[in-house]
């Protein structure tokens, strides 16, 4: 959604609009002599020619290095309380066999919360053991699934789930890890949390009724109750709301661990990261120490073991690791009341490959990719071309006032919820994304076609060859070296 004020309060007109801050691009993010972005060592132009616009962009070894350092800031703070911890990546946040390759290689499980996100983490050769399935309302036929692949632990979300999870691993002659999620009352994003005595929203049991759900799930053969989880939210910059939540859910977590061994205590995932350089997330190595102490002081306190721990970080590890391309096709002028000229710059995709801005109001980055330039920075919005006012990809930044059409852009920190939330709206086909590493670049998901959409419209493709299609127009560039999917 556009700002209510023209111009945000935090954002500051840059003494040099070409600049790339290194906490908002992924980190081999640079330009060439030419002036040209490079990511993973391939050029913006290159990309932008090879597979077309507009254009997913992963470095494949910044995405690997983030993994590697989550993994290593927790696994470092739960031993400074003398416990260990299993970090599972949310594939919500994106997934593909590519992915789930680079963060298991790193050492990660993988937290999925669909069928289709757990066959994708199967068939990329995830250990089941180290996969999660969480999720409000898993039908039966993905719960079956799940216990026969041999998920590891299941997240029964409700008191209804508890006799699902529990007959489908009794039918498939398993006992099946199990945790019970719980709604502390904490929501947190940013700098503040909201801390009430019921949150109002659908996930999770309440924390008075943690108990005694627990002991139900205990009364179960075919469960094996390994420990709570929450989930307090997303984009969070520092420890406090979970530290929060920890404390809360530690009353239920003492409770139940006095009755019998509760191993571990699953914190879920929301770690920020930077969208525009004015978001300054804290470092995950002082998150990740603030979250255990006040685990472990909790423990103290209730004169229980220090658990296990879990974490489930989706957006920290593939968000930064990403950026869209998009090619410039109109540039307007728009003059606001009293204040500066906003340009409204349109560009060949939208909310059809990044939703955030239009849904959650997100912020981002903007950066000519294909040239530099010294012009003064000019106000701009970035704009999509789908049929809706709300077609905004970048609310609020600075472009050198020579954009213009045929100018390619480069959008930042795009690695999480743009692919995984990309929509045919306007029938406009979703776009690849492309891997690039060392100088190389390939494709990791292929792009539709026309043709795709048009074979998906059960009366379009009835009547067969009888439809004249002209060649659609990305046909050629959509998959380029990849290989278009027959
Ligand atoms: C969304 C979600 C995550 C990941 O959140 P990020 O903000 O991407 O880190 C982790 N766990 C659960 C249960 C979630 O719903």
């Amino acid at each position: 959604m556009a700002s209510i004020q023209p111009v945000p309060g935090w954002l500051r007109a840059p003494d040099d609009a070409n600049a790339l801050a290194p906490s908002v691009w992924p980190s081999s993010a640079h330009r060439d002599h030419d002036g040209r972005l490079v990511v993973g060592g391939v050029s913006a132009a290159e990309l932008a020619e090879r597979f077309g616009t507009p254009l997913y962009v992963v470095d494949e070894s910044d995405a690997r290095a983030r993994a590697a350092r989550m993994l290593a800031a927790f696994e470092a703070a739960a031993a400074s309380v003398g416990t260990s911890v299993t970090v599972y990546y949310a594939g919500k946040a994106f997934l593909s066999g590519a992915i789930v390759r680079w963060v298991t290689e790193a050492g990660l499980g993988v937290d999925v919360c669909t069928g289709g996100e757990l066959a994708v983490a199967l068939a990329a050769g995830a250990d089941p053991a180290r996969i999660g399935f969480h999720g409000n309302n898993k039908s039966v036929a993905e719960i079956e699934r799940a216990v026969e692949a041999g998920v590891g632990t299941i997240v029964i979300d409700s008191e209804i789930e508890i006799d699902r999870v529990a007959d489908a691993a009794a039918r498939a002659g398993r006992v099946q890890g199990v945790r019970l999620r719980v709604n502390s009352g904490v929501h947190a994003s940013t700098h503040e949390f909201l801390a009430t005595a019921h949150e109002d929203q659908k996930f999770g049991v309440t924390l008075e009724r943690a108990v005694e759900i627990g002991t139900r799930i205990r009364g179960f053969d075919s469960l094996d109750l390994v420990g709570l989880h929450c989930h307090i939210g997303s984009q969070i910059f520092d420890s406090a709301g979970f530290a929060e939540s920890a404390e809360r859910l530690l009353v239920a977590h003492a409770e139940l661990a006095r009755l019998a061994p509760l191993p571990e205590l699953n914190l879920g995932g929301g770690f920020g990261i930077a969208y525009p350089s004015a978001d300054e997330p804290a470092p995950i190595e002082q998150i990740a120490l603030g979250i255990a102490t006040a685990v472990a002081d909790g423990c103290r306190d209730h004169g229980v073991p220090v658990p296990k721990l879990a974490f489930e970080p989706g957006r920290a590890i593939i968000g930064p690791a990403g950026v869209t391309l998009y090619t410039v096709g109109t540039v307007k002028p728009v003059p606001l009341d009293g204040g500066p000229w906003r340009h409204y710059v349109s560009v060949d995709g939208g909310m059809s490959d990044n939703i955030r801005t239009a849904l959650y109001g997100a912020d981002y980055t903007v950066r000519l990719a294909g040239r530099v330039s010294d012009e003064t920075p000019s106000l701009v919005r970035v704009a999509g071309k789908h049929c809706e006012s709300g077609d905004i990809v970048v609310d609020a930044d600075y472009l050198p006032h020579d954009v213009g059409p045929g100018d390619l852009v480069a959008v930042a920190a795009t690695g999480a919820y743009c692919w995984s939330l990309a929509n045919n709206y306007n029938h406009v086909p979703r776009r690849p994304v492309v891997a690039v590493r060392d100088g190389m670049a390939r494709v990791i998901v292929h792009g539709e076609t026309e043709d795709d959409l048009l074979s998906r419209d059960a009366e379009l493709a009835a009547s067969g060859s009888s439809i004249e299609t002209e060649s659609p127009e990305r046909s050629d560039t959509s998959d380029a070296a990849g290989g278009a999917p027959a």
